[in-house]
This record gives structure tokens, C-alpha cells and sequence, in this order.
């Protein structure tokens, strides 16, 4: 697969990593920790850095808040050698990469038109045991595989993948090996949803492939998504990142932080800190500084080490 980003390197490899918002608001300190840790991955060893739009969901995503990320990274100092808000890097233009990848494993006879109803999925599923997500129970899948089973033209369906029983690891930088079985904590997968909307788990893995990503870095609450991930690339013989799931940030009541807590959001925050302070605080918070004293982000590249980040779910502000 030709890669947009190492197309153009003769010699040598140059480490890429990407961040890869959605822009359905502004930033919050969490977001920020994930862009500048990944930035810093890449950047200590001189490496390339994507911004990607994750905008899927059309509904919620918006222009605004896709420049105002691209404004507030670089006012941050993190600066995307790609992407930002260049249309190529937009999954909302990239439909066609991952038609073509649907295509394939289609062709693999791996892939089933899915006609339940959202209270069908819940009446037949089994809600997994430590979050509640419902595990597919299974009634359009075909008796064996591979199979090729028509889709209807005339009835809306999900597209669903087929899942393999047997335990997959992926390697995680901050949480080392990360074992679990794909069928008992996913079940058969949706790649295309009924409405049409391709589903993360399909573009992410198009995309870091296309790019030509190394480093896969996000937050810990993304950690049990490397599973399915992994077993899409290998199915469509792509080269496998390596990831770096970051602890999340919660606020003070120990909820994972979100765009509904202003205090932490890019729009307060340039109001009443310099990047160097917001900097400092999130690199005394991941390990990176033995204080929060104020430092640029191009400082903190001289000595990172993934050895530093605590393997912790969260980090409480
Ligand atoms: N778009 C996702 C988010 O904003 C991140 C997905 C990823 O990094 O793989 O949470």
C-alpha cells in the first residue's frame, strides 16, 4: 500500500506517530497529554508527526473545532509535520480506503450483513463482564466460515466481521503485553454500521497503515480497541504499530475527564496559563519532570522515555 507519509523518505527509517482527535470540541488536558506524549515519542528520535481528524461522526464533528485543535497545538509547540486540517488527513474523505479494504476481507469470505435491531442486539447478547458492552449473540451469523452471505439491497444491515476464538496480545510501551480473547470480549465486530457510517475499529487501522504509523499513542481507555485492531491488520497483511496507551486524566470527582469539564479545556486554559505551565503540569503528571515548573515541549524531547509513564489507568488532576 502506497503510504502518503513514508512515500517521500529514501533513507533510513524515520519513526512516524500521529494524534488523531475528533473534532466534536475543543481540547480538554487529556487530549493535550495524549498529543504531546505521542509528539515527544516521535520527536526524540527525530521522527514525523501526524494530526489526523477522526470525524466520522458527521453529526457531532465540526470545521471549528478542527481548527481550533490545529491552533491549539501550535500554539502548544506541537506543530503536525502532516495532516491537521489538510483533507487528505480527514477520515471523512477517506471513504474510499476503506471501502477497498472492506472489499478485501469481504473477499475473504469474513464479513456477514447484520439486520438485528439495536433492542435485538440486547435481548440476544451477553453484556460482557467488566463494562457492560453487549458481545454480539450471533443470530445473522452464518453456521461456518468462510462464507459468503448476500447482503439484502432493500434492508438496512450492519456489516459485521467474523472473530476467531484464541487469546491475541498486542504490545503496549507503557503496559507491556496485553492478552485477552477477541471472541469473549468483542464477539463478531461491526465494520460498516447500518446507517452507513464506517465504525472506528476499520478506519483507524486503514489509516495508520496508509500513513504509514509506527506508534500508535492514546489514552488507556482505548487499550482493549489494539486487540480487534491487530486482528484486522493481520488479516489485511499490514505492518502492526506498536502502541503507547497513556493513563487518562480524571477530574477531582475521579471521572474520566471530558469536554464538559471546562476547567480543563484548551478554551480556559489559554485564558489563564502559558503553554510552558500547561506543559510543565502535564509533564510533572506523566512522570516526564520531578516538578511542574514551567518547560517548552521541544525541551522535554531531549530526554523522554516511555520508562517514565506510569502503567495506571488514570491520573487524577
Ligand atoms: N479519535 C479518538 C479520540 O479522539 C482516538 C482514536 C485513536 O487514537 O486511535 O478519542
Amino acid at each position: 500500500m502506497q503510504t502518503i507519509d513514508s512515500a517521500n523518505i529514501e533513507t533510513g527509517h524515520v519513526p512516524i506517530g500521529r494524534f488523531a482527535p475528533s473534532p466534536t470540541g475543543r481540547m480538554h488536558l487529556g487530549n493535550v497529554a495524549a498529543a504531546l506524549i505521542s509528539w515527544l515519542s516521535v520527536k526524540s528520535r527525530h521522527g514525523r508527526w501526524i494530526v489526523r481528524m477522526e470525524d466520522l461522526d458527521a453529526g457531532r464533528s465540526r470545521q471549528e473545532y478542527a481548527e481550533a485543535i490545529v491552533d491549539d497545538l501550535g500554539w502548544l509547540g506541537l506543530e503536525p509535520d502532516s495532516g491537521g486540517l489538510d483533507p487528505q488527513y480527514r477520515q471523512s474523505s477517506r471513504h474510499a480506503l476503506y471501502e477497498e479494504a472492506l472489499g478485501k476481507l469481504r473477499s475473504f469470505g469474513l464479513v456477514y450483513p447484520c439486520m438485528c435491531t439495536r433492542a435485538e442486539l440486547h435481548a440476544v447478547g451477553a453484556p460482557h463482564a467488566s463494562d457492560g458492552r453487549v458481545i454480539y449473540g450471533g443470530r445473522c451469523r452464518p453456521a461456518g466460515f468462510p462464507a459468503v452471505v448476500p447482503e439484502p439491497a432493500d434492508l438496512p444491515h450492519a456489516l459485521r466481521l467474523y472473530v476467531p476464538g484464541g487469546v491475541r496480545t498486542v504490545r503496549d510501551m507503557v503496559f507491556g503485553p496485553y492478552r485477552a480473547d477477541l471472541a469473549a470480549d468483542f464477539g463478531d465486530f461491526v465494520l460498516r454500521r447500518a446507517d452507513g457510517a464506517w465504525a472506528y475499529q476499520l478506519a483507524v487501522v486503514v489509516d495508520d497503515a496508509d500513513m504509514g504509523v509506527d506508534e500508535v499513542v492514546r489514552g488507556a481507555d482505548l487499550l482493549s480497541s489494539a486487540l480487534p485492531q491487530n486482528y484486522i491488520c493481520e488479516l489485511l497483511g499490514y505492518r502492526e504499530p506498536v502502541y503507547g496507551h497513556i493513563p487518562v486524566l480524571c477530574n477531582s470527582a475521579g471521572r474520566r475527564l471530558s469536554k464538559r469539564d471546562g476547567d480543563a479545556s484548551m478554551e480556559h486554559l489559554r485564558a489563564v496559563c502559558t503553554a510552558e505551565e500547561i506543559i510543565g503540569r502535564l509533564a510533572f503528571l506523566y512522570g516526564l519532570r520531578p516538578d511542574a515548573a514551567p518547560v517548552a515541549a521541544a525541551e522535554l524531547a531531549m530526554d523522554f522515555s516511555w520508562h517514565n509513564i506510569p502503567a495506571k489507568e488514570c491520573i487524577c488532576l
